[in-house]
């Protein structure tokens, strides 16, 4: 069996270290040969307004340009629709036929994950792989925790010899930021230094993003 890839996706409205230190995290903790990053262009999940996708895309070039481990795929951004993991998923399925994929998720994402479009196809194809997120946790007696009593695993090897299937729940070092607090910093004037890379907040100022109207 090949080394799993690992995929990530997310709006990234904007991407922040949170993303990132998780995406890195876990490439290193399962020995996944990357991480690919798939911003979306319109989220199933997200209600408020994001700004235009080829920000978005730039910012997470900039942010792992220097990052061998992670890449980004513009593949769900230059399909001007709802971005469905399935499609996504199967996409990837298709062009690696033989190699294990784990699709990358905050806990926040995996309580909810029995809600997404083609769950049960998006598990066929992929292992899940959970990390952490402050303030999420699995509740007893919830689809999720019926889900994880039948996938889960705790052994990474089962990620190597399967193709999907299996959830891993990766406990990582958790960092308690996110995109929209990120967005709330930036309209009220607040320094957003420290919660994403020094290049994406460069972009943000330039380009006079998520400045109140
Ligand atoms: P928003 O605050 O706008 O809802 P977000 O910070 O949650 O955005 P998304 O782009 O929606 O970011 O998240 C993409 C994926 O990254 C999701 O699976 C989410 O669970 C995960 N994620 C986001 N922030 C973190 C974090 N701090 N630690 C671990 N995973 C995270």
């Amino acid at each position: 069996m090949k080394t799993p890839i690992g995929l990530f996706g997310g709006t990234f409205n904007p991407v922040h270290h949170g993303h990132l230190r998780s995406a890195l995290d876990i490439c290193h903790a399962l020995s996944l040969a990357h991480v690919t990053l798939i911003p979306n262009f319109i989220s199933p999940h997200k209600q408020h307004e994001t700004i235009a996708p080829t920000h978005r895309l730039t910012m997470l070039t900039l942010a792992t340009q220097s990052c061998q481990q992670l890449k980004v795929s513009d593949i769900e951004i230059n399909s001007p629709t709802v971005s469905f993991t399935v499609d996504t998923i199967i996409h990837f399925r298709n062009n690696y036929p033989d190699q294990p994929l784990c699709f990358l998720m905050g806990m926040d994402s995996f309580v909810n994950f029995t809600t997404w479009h083609r769950w049960q196809d998006i598990l066929q194809h992929c292992h899940l792989v959970v990390s952490q997120r402050p303030g999420y946790q699995v509740e007893a007696q919830s689809d999720a925790h019926t889900l994880l009593t039948q996938h889960e695993t705790k052994n990474i090897n089962d990620l190597r010899v399967n193709l999907g299937g299996r959830i891993y729940l990766h406990q990582a070092f958790p960092l308690a930021i996110s995109s929209s607090q990120m967005r709330q910093a930036i309209s009220e004037n607040q320094p957003i230094t420290f919660l994403t890379p020094p290049a994406v907040e460069a972009y943000i100022t330039t380009h006079q993003l998520y400045l109140a109207n």
